[in-house]
């Protein structure tokens, strides 16, 4: 058997901000081998497209990266399902399957992510009817600690806590996601958009478009600088040419001020395939600015106009370190970790300058803020850890469920890191 290990692997994230602690770095070429690796080693943890900013995918012993197992994409028409191999990012993916005429609901904000690592996070796009990423998985392979590998279905007991994982419980192999039939999106910007409409009728600004999102940079408080909708062509109607105020930019932009949008997916109205369109970036570019933090908290619908109301009382300490905030819907699902676990949220996200020191002073202020309103910090970014294990049982009605699924598929703590420690898991 050989298990090759990388010459060169880059042993940081993607924003850098994190050296991984990994003792070594293996990539298994089939499920075999990686189960030699699980059953043989102290820790393990598996490695997707290393996006998130903080340490949930850190280890002190061995990474795995997926993305050597074989790459399968195979569609099954009848039960509206994709089986893809968990390594693969979702940028391989969707042509893919748009070739053959299928599409995938959402999609996040970038195509570079893998779909295991994406989906361990509770990572989402947009839309007020549109769920996580996560929520599209309809099976997980799971290979746990003792190197057996196990098939979830929705339906299964304990499905709905293996989907949003944390890595916490084992290495996924395969995942299937639903498919529906392929479609065409446009998407048109509005820049300068009074925030007191949006606290006025949150609802008819979400609401425009199949999935929609707002930036606001917070140096002029009561403006939203840019709205971005994007829209399904098959939906009736038209968008207005204004939009309580705002209007429709004239060339493409990017979120963030001054940067080019020459990475941006097309705008300006001009239709195209449903991938081509709901992520911001192209998989082709960088996304968002590549000198970035981020953080997100996700809270519960009802709370929105206030946790907006609330995010706009702290502008002054915020504008300062801010690149851009988005402010963006998602609806709700039945995933024990998801963000969206039993009710509609609004993602309240931060991308900020690369200043960890600085976002991490300022994240309790945010966070101590938001906590009435019931605000989950999003698991793939940056969040006080502080105090964690403490909060999330009340944040996740779930929680002890989840703790005591990964204390029996992961008896000997194989997949534990410091980060899940310091959550009590
Ligand atoms: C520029 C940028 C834009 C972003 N935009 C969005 C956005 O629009 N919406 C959003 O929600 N998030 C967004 N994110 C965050 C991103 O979606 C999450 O951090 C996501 O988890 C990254 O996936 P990854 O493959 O890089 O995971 P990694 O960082 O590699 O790993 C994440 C977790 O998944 C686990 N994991 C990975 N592979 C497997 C596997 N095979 N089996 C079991 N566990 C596994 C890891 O152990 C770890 O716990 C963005 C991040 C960046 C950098």
């Amino acid at each position: 058997m050989s298990i090759s290990t990388p010459a060169s692997f880059a042993t940081r994230n993607w924003a850098s901000n994190v050296v991984y602690g990994a003792a070594s770095v293996v990539v298994p070429g089939s499920v075999a081998e990686l189960a030699d690796v699980v059953r043989s080693a102290d820790r393990v943890k598996a490695l997707g497209s290393r996006h998130c900013f903080n340490t949930v995918a850190d280890t002190a012993g061995v990474h795995v990266l997926s993305s050597g197992l074989p790459a399968e994409v195979s569609i099954d028409s009848e039960r509206r399902i994709v089986r893809a191999s968990a390594g693969l990012r979702y940028g391989d993916v969707a042509p893919k399957l748009h070739r053959q005429g299928w599409a995938l609901a959402n999609l996040a904000s970038l195509p570079h992510i893998s779909l295991a690592g994406a989906v361990a996070t509770g990572s989402h796009g947009s839309g007020d009817a549109v769920a996580s990423l996560a929520s599209a998985v309809a099976g997980v392979e799971l290979m746990t600690a003792d190197g057996e590998l196990r098939t979830y279905r929705r339906g299964d007991p304990h499905f709905d806590g293996v989907v949003v994982s944390l890595g916490a419980l084992g290495i996924v192999t395969a995942i299937e996601l639903d498919i529906i039939p392929a479609f065409e999106v446009t998407q048109t910007v509005y820049e300068r958009l009074p925030l007191d409409a949006v606290l006025q009728d949150l609802d008819a600004v979400t609401g425009l478009g199949y999935s929609v999102s707002m930036f606001h940079t917070w140096r002029d408080p009561e403006v939203v600088d840019q709205l971005w909708v994007k829209r399904r062509t098959d939906a009736p109607g038209a968008l207005p040419e204004r939009v309580v105020g705002a209007v429709k930019a004239s060339t493409k932009r990017h979120p963030l001020p001054d940067v080019s949008a020459e990475s941006c997916t097309d705008q300006l109205g001009e239709p195209g395939e449903w991938y081509a369109r709901l992520p911001h970036f192209k998989l082709e570019f960088t996304p968002s600015n590549g000198e970035e933090l981020q953080s997100e908290f996700l809270v519960p619908r009802r709370n929105a106009v206030t946790a907006i109301a609330t995010i706009r009382d702290l502008a002054q300490q915020v504008a300062p370190l801010l690149q851009v905030c988005e402010l963006r819907t998602v609806a709700r699902d039945d995933l024990w970790l998801s963000s969206a676990y039993g009710t509609d949220v609004l993602g309240i996200h931060f991308t900020w300058k690369p200043d960890q020191p600085g976002v991490e002073r300022l994240l309790p202020l945010i966070e101590r803020a938001l906590e009435p309103l019931a605000a989950r910090p999003h698991w793939g970014k940056l969040f006080t850890l502080d105090g964690a294990a403490e909060r999330m049982p009340r944040l996740y009605p779930q929680w002890n469920d989840f703790v005591a699924l990964r204390e029996r598929l992961d008896p000997r703590g194989v997949f534990r890191n410091d980060f899940l420690a310091r959550l009590g898991l």
